[in-house]
């Protein structure tokens, strides 16, 4: 498969936007008519497509190959208010691609007789370029190393052994109880923070214990990063000052720099020696691992068809055709 698929998904009106729209959608194309040049990507999903089909497209497939042990990293892009969470986390009316993957997970390892699984999930947040974990709250500010051993992790970062899918939504239940933060602010904070679900996918064959030396050979450990991105709205827009300011500049460095990466992956840039800027954010930092290499990564960029977020749609659907 190619490694970065670039969908759209654009989420029903709201009563309050207009019931019009003045984007149109035909095939894998999106534009407004004598307006925008037409902005084209691996699929687009309609007001009327579930969560299921956009799971479908892509993101099944990057969690059978982390089955296989290919790193695999999903984001969800776009301004707030845009779906990003109800694709990810789902709700009451809809699962999200999260517990989704977390189902196929379990069902796929399950049929997998040679080898032995250990299946571990994370749960942090990266708010203000500060790495929370939201499994274990009073672990703040964690900081990012790099070893031999384990390469690039999160040093102190709660990885829970799970057996069972409703074990890790409970888990991410949890997780969103004890953020920092006050039941008010919450829609304005996840707003304002990346958060990253990931599964740690660990197995060994099980036919191969019996020949001296090939044990070793035989663990495979992969990772599944599911993203969910802070709102992409700029803060210039929203008129912010202080701490909103300061919020949105780390937000913008850290989307642009994601956005950076994404398209010097997409041109090769890795595999022909060149610089792909990582380190320019803790977002990117912790993820190399799962999106250089032979890592599969997927973008499923939220939008809005409403005509007064006409603009802010337009830099969404620029920001995701840069990755194509
Ligand atoms: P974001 O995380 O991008 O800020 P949300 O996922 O919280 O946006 O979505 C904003 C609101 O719109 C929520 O009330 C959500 O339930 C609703 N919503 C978003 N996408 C859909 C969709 N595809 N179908 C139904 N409701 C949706
Ligand atoms: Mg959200």
């Amino acid at each position: 498969m190619e490694r970065i698929h670039v969908s759209v998904r654009a989420r029903p009106l709201s009563v309050e936007d207009a019931q019009s729209s003045p984007w149109r959608i035909s095939g894998n194309s999106i534009f407004i008519p004598n307006h925008y040049s037409k902005f084209e990507f691996d699929r687009i999903f309609d007001e009327k497509c579930g969560t299921r089909q956009v799971y479908e497209a892509r993101t099944r497939d990057i969690v059978a190959a982390a089955v296989q042990g290919f790193n695999g990293t999903v984001f969800a892009y776009g301004q707030t208010n845009s779906g990003k969470t109800h694709t990810m986390r789902g709700s009451a009316a809809e699962l999200g691609v999260i517990p989704l993957s977390v189902q196929d997970l379990f069902e796929t390892i399950q049929k997998e007789s040679d080898r032995e699984f250990l299946l571990r999930m994370s749960y942090m947040e990266i708010y203000n370029e500060e790495i929370n974990d939201l499994l274990a709250p009073e672990h703040r500010k964690l900081q990012i190393h790099e070893n031999p051993e384990r390469g690039i992790f999160v040093a102190g970062l709660r990885e829970e052994i799970v057996v069972s899918p409703e074990q890790v939504l409970d888990l991410m239940e949890f997780g969103e109880a004890h953020r920092h933060i006050g039941e008010t602010n919450m829609n304005l904070h996840s707003s304002r923070s990346h958060t990253i679900f990931r599964m740690i996918i660990e197995s060994r064959d099980r036919t191969g214990d019996d020949e001296a030396g090939t044990i070793c050979d035989a663990i495979r450990v992969s990772v599944l990063n599911l993203v969910d991105l802070a709102g992409s709205e700029r803060a210039a827009k929203t008129g912010a000052e202080g701490i909103r300011l300061k919020e949105g500049s780390h937000i913008n460095k850290s989307l642009m720099t994601l956005g950076t990466v994404i398209k010097k992956l997409s041109e090769g840039a890795e595999s022909q020696g060149g610089h792909v800027p990582y380190r320019d954010s803790k977002l990117t930092r912790i993820l190399q691992p799962a999106l250089g290499g032979n890592s599969n990564t997927a973008i499923i960029c939220n939008i809005t068809l409403a005509q007064v977020h006409a603009d802010e749609t337009k830099s969404s659907l620029q920001f995701a055709s840069r990755a194509i």
